[in-house]
């Protein structure tokens, strides 16, 4: 059965035609500048690439029809027909506590992701748009929602707990909810497999290190623990974002600076992290390139990201009482060798110990540490698409 995945933001669409079954790629692309003047992007094996071309996209709507109408094409499509979809996987940022697994979409669970917008008020409403445009396009076809925040829904109180007044988790749901759920779900079932175990026997550590960064504690295939929060500005610096603070800052720089809380919240998420203390990027590679030719911020900043890391790894294996197996994946952890060593060199202490020459590869699943290494350390490229097509499949088979 093949699988279309939809990721819908805003203003832009990313899709991918899936079998889950081989895990075999049909199609993939993107809908960029819905609602502006929209470009169309397509790519399937042996056939012609569209690359940001023109198509009038004033909705999500003409966007979703312009990858069905691509998908079935007659010279450059990959299927004959719509039949040839059986279901639509979606993409969706939050289901808050409502949601701990992937769900078949029905009016009633439309409702229930409508009521979970204020908690991801920039994400889930762009989701539902292009939920209810795929439904008036392609009636018929299963539609299953796939949730960041679902497979952290297994975290003990203790660990998604705020410390602040009980009425605010009460009444406002303020709490830990996790993100990159789909990820660490993905990495995590694969390394149970590297390591010729089941997920129950075993406790892992993912590190998905990419624009947006998060670790999560994975105890016999469920999260007990993860470092993004109430959103996903929270745990390790990143891109752009602060990563974790001291809240008194807020009202220190805001009084100082007479900045208010919108634009004192679009400092910490869009001109922080790596960004921020560097002065020169956002992206690692501009900062390791800044860093070996003498910027001592750059160097700085990608030392306290893999710093906030190392100090995750060290934390989340005193919360299992142990650890199998760290995880690097996601856009740093799946390429740059360099900063997989600085995370997991100084951990020989708690069984840690990497093989320089093992690990001097990129994007493929492989095991890094060295063989007398009693904690594995894995390389595994994620893969959001295939986790959704997965769970979609097995959600309409039954
Ligand atoms: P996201 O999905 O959060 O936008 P990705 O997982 O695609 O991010 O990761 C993107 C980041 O991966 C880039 O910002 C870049 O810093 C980093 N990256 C990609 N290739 C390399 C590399 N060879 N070395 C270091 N970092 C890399």
């Amino acid at each position: 059965m093949n699988i279309l995945v939809i990721n819908a933001g805003s203003s832009s669409l990313k899709y991918q035609l899936l079998n889950p079954e081989t895990g075999a790629l049909l199609a993939k692309g993107l809908c960029e500048r819905i609602g502006i003047d929209g470009k169309f992007t397509y790519k399937a094996e042996g056939k012609k690439t569209l690359d940001a071309v023109d198509v009038a996209m004033p909705t999500h709507s003409e966007a979703i029809q312009a990858v069905l109408d691509a998908l079935a094409d007659k010279e450059n499509g990959v299927i004959a027909s719509m039949s040839e979809i059986g279901a639509v996987g979606h993409r969706v940022v939050h289901g808050g506590e409502r949601f701990a697994a992937s769900v078949l979409i029905t009016d009633e669970v439309m409702t229930a992701i409508e009521e979970c917008n204020p908690l991801a008020p920039l994400h889930n409403p762009a989701n539902i748009i292009g939920i209810k445009a795929c439904q008036a396009l392609m009636p018929g076809t299963p539609m299953v929602a796939v949730f960041d925040t679902a497979f952290h829904q297994t975290m003990p109180a203790r660990a998604y707990m705020y410390a602040l007044p009980y009425e605010y988790y009460e009444n406002d749901k303020v709490r830990r909810y996790g993100f990159h759920g789909t990820s660490h779900k993905y990495v995590a079932a694969r390394a149970a497999d590297m390591l010729g175990k089941k997920p129950e026997e075993v406790k892992l550590i993912s590190c998905h290190l990419g624009n947006g960064s998060s670790v999560t504690a994975v105890d016999g295939g469920r999260s007990v623990d993860t470092s993004m929060g109430f959103t996903p500005l929270a745990g390790v610096p990143m891109g752009t974002r602060s990563g974790d603070l001291d809240a008194g800052i807020l009202q220190y720089l805001m009084n100082k600076h007479h900045l208010n809380i919108d634009e004192m919240l679009n400092i910490l998420n869009k001109k922080s992290g790596v960004q921020g203390v560097s002065g020169v990027s956002s992206d690692f590679r501009d900062l390791e390139a800044a860093g070996k030719s003498g910027n001592p911020r750059a160097s700085l900043s990608v030392e306290m990201f893999n710093y906030g890391v190392k100090k995750l790894i060290g934390a989340y294996a005193a919360a299992m009482g142990g650890v199998d197996a760290i995880i690097f994946t996601a856009g740093v952890g799946e390429n740059s060798a360099s900063q997989r060593m600085e995370i997991a060199s100084g951990l020989e202490f708690m069984g840690v110990k990497m093989d320089a020459e093992a690990n001097n590869v990129r994007g493929r699943e492989t095991v890094i540490s060295a063989p007398d290494s009693k904690v594995k350390v894995l390389l595994i490229p994620t893969n959001e698409e295939l986790m959704i097509a997965m769970d979609t499949a097995a959600i309409v088979k039954g």
